[in-house]
């Protein structure tokens, strides 16, 4: 295959979707990323499998020209109750996320929802271009930096202060309604409990969400798993992560709940 043709093939729409998201409804996928997964983390669970390009540094990925034509090559469905950013990796990276945002609100009438992985909201201009987003869902799945290593394996200049001190200022800005999403791999210990709930009382996001595994991670990257909560799709080469039951998510939202008074979605095993 030459070269050319080998790009021809790669060519994607940046739309996806509408994909049936457990937190938000039906969800019209926009991805600023493209075909190169790219991440400044590399999670153990992560759906597109090893992220291609591990890095911090933003940039234009898909021009915002191209995302106006795909979404306007839409025959747009009604039955669509957002549009998320999301798809190939972290939105924020993208230098036209606030581009991408006003666009996405103009063509859709849509609320816009961000899925961040919270790395880059010490920059300012990050900050401001997420203002514009009806939801920011920010991840925070570890409360100590030996579990951001083992869980996110971020880049290098990455560590889980820098993180949450983001999110902190980030919270302190921002008047929409910002959700922390967690993923819970294993059962936590009390002291994992307690300190999460300080975190979360310092944050003081709108709601909270716990995610467990639902699908295998697949080993390659996949266009099609970039829908972050499509249920069809059935990778060929993957790997089988461990889950923990609906009891203990159950219980684990329930003492998040009564600590923090901060409304607790989940969704367990085959929810
Ligand atoms: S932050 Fe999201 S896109 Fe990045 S590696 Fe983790 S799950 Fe994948």
């Amino acid at each position: 295959m030459s070269a050319m043709q080998s790009i021809q093939s790669l060519k994607c729409s940046s739309v996806y979707g509408p994909v049936k998201s457990w937190r938000f409804g039906n969800s019209l996928g926009i991805d600023p990323i493209g075909v190169v997964s790219t991440c400044s983390f590399n999670c153990v669970y992560c759906q597109l499998g090893k992220i291609q390009t591990h890095t911090n540094q933003r940039q234009i990925f898909v021009n915002t020209s191209q995302i106006i034509e795909d979404l306007q090559a839409l025959a747009f469905d009604e039955q669509v109750d957002v549009v998320t950013l999301s798809g190939s990796g972290e939105p924020t990276l993208a230098l036209n996320l606030g581009e991408i945002l006003a666009i996405a609100k103009q063509l859709t009438k849509r609320p816009t929802v961000v899925l961040t992985n919270a790395t880059l909201l010490k920059d300012p201009q990050v900050r401001h271009a997420l203002k514009s987003a009806d939801i920011v869902a920010a991840k925070l799945d570890a409360i100590s930096s030996n579990q951001l290593q083992r869980v996110n394996q971020p880049v290098a200049t990455i560590n889980l202060p820098y993180i949450l001190a983001g999110i902190e200022q980030f919270r302190g800005e921002y008047q929409g309604n910002l959700a922390i999403q967690t993923m819970v791999l294993s059962p936590w210990t009390t002291e994992m409990i307690e300190l999460y709930i300080q975190q979360i009382q310092r944050l003081q996001p709108n709601e909270i969400q716990l995610n467990v595994p639902t699908r295998p991670r697949v080993l390659v990257r996949q266009l099609e798993a970039r829908g972050n909560d499509a249920t069809e799709f059935i990778p060929n080469a993957m790997h089988q992560l461990k889950c923990i039951s609906t009891d203990i998510i159950t219980a684990l939202a329930d003492t998040i709940n009564c600590a923090t008074n901060i409304p607790v979605r989940y969704r367990g095993v085959g929810v």
